[in-house]
């Protein structure tokens, strides 16, 4: 039976729509769900909207809709945007959607069960568009907001907390106790040093200042906290509570891959939730970097967002793809610019190898009558250094995507690329065409290059799904790309002997 992997975007709250940084987070989780579909896992690949809260609800009375017309049009308008994103995901939950609701009172009460929620009141400094509470120690610009800089207030209410406090020796063992639940690793150390080891305070997870959100069980006065709700997606969108079969075959995740941002949220609450409801934690969060604009996070309130439907349309979907995760190491911050966009939407992609996949594609029509011939004998070392280019490049692949190292694999994958072209400008197949003698020669250098685009339609895939599909379809292949074996892909010479090209069109046009 396949192996499964679970993994997860964190949820998207919908008082926006979708920017660069969004598109950024969501296309690097694509690409892993992607190369483990190629490499047979049973993949279930979550996103969805967080949709209750304060905001909303403001954001709703501001455009006179009710809250529940304003989340229905904004998380239509973010699977519109997954849409045109390529993102593959199979299920899209909503924190609205009655099993979600029904999820997170299983939760609670199990949670209150086992003795971990208590009723107090809270009082404190609290931004109202933040939803957040914040202790003294945390005011360090005066009496306004850490997060959005915005003025706090004084608040006191009666709330429902959940003893967080209780699991901190647990977490603080299992955190050094399991290497990989927290990615980079060195994001382990900062969890441990600024949030754990200076002691968990119990949360605060109920509101009654607010209307729009999940009422505890049996006290409807109270709201329960935005957070406590939207955390539990991660089981109610595989069937906590409607579909225990789902539920024991993906729980727990394989990867919540969040921004580093919420990494607390991930990586201490969410584990404490699980403990005290019964359920094992996730197997790894990773914490990604962001991407900025001139040094600074994009973010509304700065006015600083790039509209990435602009990019999709002008350029393609596979560019921008493309170019934020060779451009950003997923991991670190990295900065977005249009200059650099075009730079290498030009260098990389419609020169070095758009141009592979067509003069390739010219060679063989021209000489071979667009049939691509093998031959199985007289490899060079030239051919040689392709093969095992290859052979390295496919493992590289295998240890790298799971570490999200996107940026190192894609500049490899150019380096292999170039030594193609390298390679057709060494052995000049219009000299060899010339001779009848040197046929064998010429045949082997045209297999060698259209076998060596076939592999990077393989290698490309999880990161242009179209642009790697055009490569198998010019080349006349009829399988679809993820139809097909990761060991097939894997092999070299896997592209047949008498495939017929199929008609030539420019993968990417170059642009001024
Ligand atoms: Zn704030």
């Amino acid at each position: 039976m396949a192996e499964k992997f679970y993994i997860t975007t964190p949820l998207y709250y919908v008082n926006d729509i979708p920017h660069l940084g969004h598109i950024f987070e969501v296309i690097g989780i694509d690409v892993l769900a992607r190369f483990r579909r190629m490499q047979g896992y049973k993949v279930f690949f979550m996103t969805g909207t967080d949709e209750h809260g304060l905001k909303n609800q403001k954001e709703a009375e501001r455009r006179g809709v009710s809250p529940q017309e304003f989340v229905d049009q904004m998380s239509e308008m973010f699977k519109s945007i997954w849409q045109q994103a390529e993102i593959s995901y199979d299920y899209f939950i909503r924190t609205t959607e009655p099993r979600h609701v029904k999820a997170v009172i299983k939760f609670f009460n199990a949670v209150r069960d086992n003795g971990d929620i208590y009723k107090g009141f809270y009082e404190g400094w609290y931004c109202t568009p933040c939803e957040t509470f914040w202790s003294e120690s945390q005011l360090t610009d005066g009496n306004v907001c850490p997060e959005c800089k915005r003025p706090i207030t004084r608040h006191r209410e009666e709330a429902y907390f959940f003893k967080l406090s209780k699991y901190q020796n647990w977490l603080m063992e299992h955190i050094k106790s399991n290497a990989d639940f927290i990615k980079p690793s060195f994001r382990a150390n900062e969890m441990i040093n600024s949030f754990i080891k200076p002691g968990l305070n119990d949360l605060c997870i109920s509101r009654t200042t607010v209307k729009w959100g999940i009422p505890v069980p049996g006290d409807n006065q109270h709201v329960i906290y935005v957070w406590f709700d939207a955390l539990i997606n991660y089981v109610s969108g595989i069937g906590y509570a409607d579909d225990e079969e789902q539920f024991k075959e993906f729980w727990p995740a394989d990867c919540h891959v969040v921004g580093k941002d919420i990494l607390k949220f991930h990586t201490a609450i969410w584990p404490a939730m699980l403990k005290a409801a019964g359920l094992e934690p996730p197997r790894q969060v990773f914490g990604h970097g962001f991407v900025t604009i001139k040094e600074e996070k994009m973010s509304k309130s700065k006015g600083n967002i790039i509209d990435p439907r602009e990019y999709f349309n002008t350029y393609g979907t596979d560019a921008l793809r493309y170019f934020l995760l060779r451009e950003i190491s997923y991991a670190m911050d990295g900065v977005f610019s249009e200059e650099k966009f075009k730079q290498r939407y030009n260098a990389d992609l419609a020169n070095d190898l758009g141009n592979l996949l067509n003069r390739t594609m010219a060679m063989i029509r021209k000489y071979n009558q667009g049939r691509i011939i093998r031959k199985g004998d007289g490899l060079s070392a030239s051919e040689q250094e392709i093969i095992a280019s290859f052979g390295a490049l496919f493992q590289s692949y295998e240890t790298r995507m799971p570490e999200f190292e996107y940026n190192v694999i894609l500049a490899q994958t150019w380096d292999v690329i170039n030594l193609l072209n390298k390679y057709i400008n060494d052995k000049q197949p219009w000299l060899l065409a010339k001779d009848s003698s040197r046929r064998n020669e010429l045949e082997t250098v045209l297999y060698t290059v259209a076998e060596g685009l076939r592999s990077l339609g393989s290698l490309l895939y999880p990161f242009m799904p179209a642009t790697a599909e055009r490569i198998w379809q010019q080349l006349g292949i009829e399988q679809n790309i993820p139809e097909v074996a990761w060991s097939e892909h894997r092999r070299w010479g896997w592209l047949p002997d008498g495939t017929q090209l199929r008609e030539p069109s420019p993968l990417f046009p170059r642009i001024e």
